[in-house]
C-alpha cells in the first residue's frame, strides 16, 4: 500500500483508461478523486463502488475539463474534502478524425483544450501545494500519437506531442523537488474513445464490427492485440511509487511494439 494516506486527483476516470487507472491507484491505498462528463448521480454511484471495493475515500467530480476554473476547484476541492493532491493523472481526452482541410475548427479549439490545455491547468492548480510538501506525481496520458503521427488526426497528434513537451518542461522545473512528471503513450486499448473509428473502419471496408476491430490493431500494432487498461494502471501505480523517484520527463509507450517500426 505505498500510497496509504495520499490522495489521486484522476481526471476523465469514469471510463476506460483513467477508471482502470483510478482502480491501481485505490488498490495502492490512496484516497480518489475522480471526474468525468458523466451525470452527479452516476460519478457519486461509481466513487461509492470504488470506496467500498478498495476501502478508500472517494469523491466524485463533474469538472469540465475544457473549463480553467472548473479545473481549479476540483484540485481545490481534493486538497480541502481529501486532504491533498499527491498524484495528478492527467487523462480527460476526446477525439475527432477528419483531413486537415476539412477538419472544423470547434474540434481543433476542443481536443485542445480537453486533451492538452487541461493538463497545464491541473498542473498550475496542483503544483503549489506538491512544492510544498515536496513530494508529487504527476503523469499525463500521452498517446503513441504523442511520438508518431497517423493522418486525420492534427489536433490529437498535436495536443499530444503538446504533451509530452509540457511533461519534461514540469519535470525539468521540479526535478529536485521530489516531484516527478512523466507521460505514458498508449498504442490502441479497446475503449469508448476509439469506437467511432472502429465503427468507421467498419463501414469503409465493409466490414463487421468485429473484423473491423481485428483490422484496427493489426495495421498499426505489431502485437495485434489491443493494450488492457490495466496494463496502462499498472505502470502508474509503479510511476506513483517511491522505486521510479528517478523516473522523471519521461514518455513511456505501451503499444506492443508500434513506435519500435
Ligand atoms: P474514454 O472515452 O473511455 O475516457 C475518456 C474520459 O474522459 C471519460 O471519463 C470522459 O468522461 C472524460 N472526458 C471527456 N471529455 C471530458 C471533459 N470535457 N471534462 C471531463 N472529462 C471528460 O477514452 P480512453 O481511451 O480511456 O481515453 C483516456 C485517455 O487515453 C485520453 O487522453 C486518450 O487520448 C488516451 N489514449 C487512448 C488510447 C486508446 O486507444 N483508447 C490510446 C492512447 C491514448
Amino acid at each position: 500500500m505505498s500510497l496509504a494516506g495520499k490522495t489521486a486527483v484522476v481526471t476523465g476516470s469514469t471510463s476506460g483508461i483513467g477508471l482502470a487507472v483510478a482502480r491501481a491507484l485505490a488498490a495502492d491505498g490512496a484516497k480518489l478523486m475522480i471526474n468525468g462528463l458523466v451525470s452527479r448521480q452516476e460519478g457519486d454511484a461509481l466513487a461509492s463502488e470504488l470506496a467500498q471495493e478498495f476501502g478508500v475515500q472517494t469523491r466524485f467530480s463533474p469538472a469540465d475539463m475544457s473549463d480553467p476554473d472548473q479545473i481549479q476547484a476540483m484540485v481545490e476541492e481534493a486538497i480541502r474534502e481529501l486532504g491533498g493532491v499527491d498524484v495528478l493523472v492527467n487523462n480527460a481526452g476526446i477525439q475527432h478524425t477528419a483531413a486537415t482541410e476539412d477538419f472544423p475548427r470547434a474540434k481543433w479549439d476542443a481536443i485542445i483544450g480537453i486533451n492538452l490545455s487541461s493538463a497545464f491547468h491541473a498542473i498550475q492548480a496542483a503544483l503549489p501545494h506538491m512544492q510544498k510538501q515536496g513530494w508529487g506525481r504527476i503523469i499525463n496520458t500521452g498517446s503513441v500519437h504523442a511520438l508518431v503521427a497517423s493522418v486525420n488526426k492534427a489536433a490529437y497528434v498535436a495536443a499530444k506531442h503538446g504533451i509530452v513537451g509540457l511533461t519534461k518542461v514540469v519535470a525539468l522545473e521540479n526535478a529536485d523537488r521530489g516531484i516527478t512528471c512523466n507521460a505514458i503513450c498508449p498504442g490502441w486499448v479497446l475503449t469508448p474513445l476509439i469506437e467511432q473509428q472502429i465503427k468507421d473502419l467498419g463501414a469503409r471496408e465493409n466490414l463487421s464490427i468485429d473484423e473491423a476491430k481485428v483490422e484496427l490493431v493489426r495495421h498499426k500494432q505489431p502485437s495485434k492485440t489491443f493494450v488492457q487498461p490495466e496494463q496502462i494502471g499498472a505502470l502508474a501505480s509503479f510511476l506513483a511509487s517511491d522505486a521510479a523517484s528517478a523516473m522523471t520527463g519521461t514518455a513511456l509507450p505501451v503499444d506492443g511494439g508500434w513506435t519500435a517500426q
